[in-house]
């Protein structure tokens, strides 16, 4: 499951492509952060 990278929320809809990875736009803090990127999960 995919969550933000801020709150941890699963509220968010889907706002394009980057790279072949699904792009994600976070309803509740409105951040941006991509599938699979580590580098926005925790730690
Ligand atoms: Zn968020």
């Amino acid at each position: 499951m995919i969550k933000c990278k801020k709150w941890r929320r699963e509220k968010y809809v889907k706002t394009g492509n980057a790279s072949g990875k699904q792009r994600y736009l976070c309803k509740e803090c409105g951040c941006n952060f991509i599938e699979g990127d580590k580098r926005t999960n925790e730690k």
